[in-house]
């Protein structure tokens, strides 16, 4: 599962920049970059992101002021990056509104389980979810799901469905798990509603029982959905 971000990374530092956005922009993240703080301010006003990283050593204004600038129109989270290994420096910035920080030099895996531990805190409960596995889209609270691009026309529950695996994909599911979380019945139903529901979502994925691609059924255990694309 991966969850989609837009980034705005804020760094005067060339090699970290360009580092740091092919990394993210690797792992699917949508990203943007600036070299300056103030067009860096202006560009996070914007509302286009999620998060910014912003780096505190920036040449033009220093990144404590960008960040109070930031703070007094937007709830955007900020991710503040230093080089100052000084907590009081760390202290103070968390106080003036950043949402957590990092201390350079730090791994692209570091900043993004930072980023995700922000919006996990910092997420309305309104914004969608996106969950992209391989060639699936969905977007979980539009209940709306595609596969190359198509939309995938699916019922409530079958969304449901897969929408649960895909939160979860390449790990088994009991289907005694899914009649809980799914059909909410939580002391067991019929595994054969389970079963129907797999393959008619077969048939809107494009794939028979016989030759499964995405959907992974294993008797006795549960399933799985996988990209087979991977
Ligand atoms: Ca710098």
């Amino acid at each position: 599962m991966v969850l989609v971000v837009a980034v705005l990374v804020i760094e005067d530092d060339l090699r970290i920049r360009s580092s740091l956005a092919e990394r993210l922009a690797e792992r699917g993240h949508d990203v943007e970059t600036s070299d300056r703080a103030m067009a860096g301010v202006e560009l996070a006003l914007t509302g286009r992101f999620d998060v910014v990283v912003l780096d505190l050593g920036l040449p033009d204004i220093d990144g404590a002021d960008a960040l109070r600038m930031i703070r007094s129109v937007s709830t955007v989270p900020v991710v503040v990056a230093t080089a100052r290994d000084d907590e009081s420096e760390v202290i103070r910035l968390l106080d003036a509104g950043a949402d957590d920080y990092v201390f350079k030099p730090y791994s692209a895996d570091h900043l993004e389980a930072r980023i995700r531990a922000v919006l996990r805190r910092t997420a309305p409960a309104s914004e969608d979810r996106i969950v992209v596995v391989g060639a699936l889209m969905m977007d979980v609270d539009a209940h709306h799901a595609t596969l190359a691009g198509e939309s995938l026309d699916l019922t409530a529950k079958e969304f449901e469905l897969l929408a649960y695996l895909a939160e979860r994909a390449g790990k088994m599911v009991s289907k005694r798990e899914l009649l809980a979380e799914v059909w909410r019945q939580p002391y067991g139903g019929a595994d054969k509603t389970v079963d129907v529901h797999l393959s008619w979502l077969r048939r809107k994925l494009g794939e028979t029982a016989a030759d499964p691609r995405w959907i992974h059924t294993r008797r006795g255990v549960g399933v799985k959905l996988v990209d087979p694309d991977a």
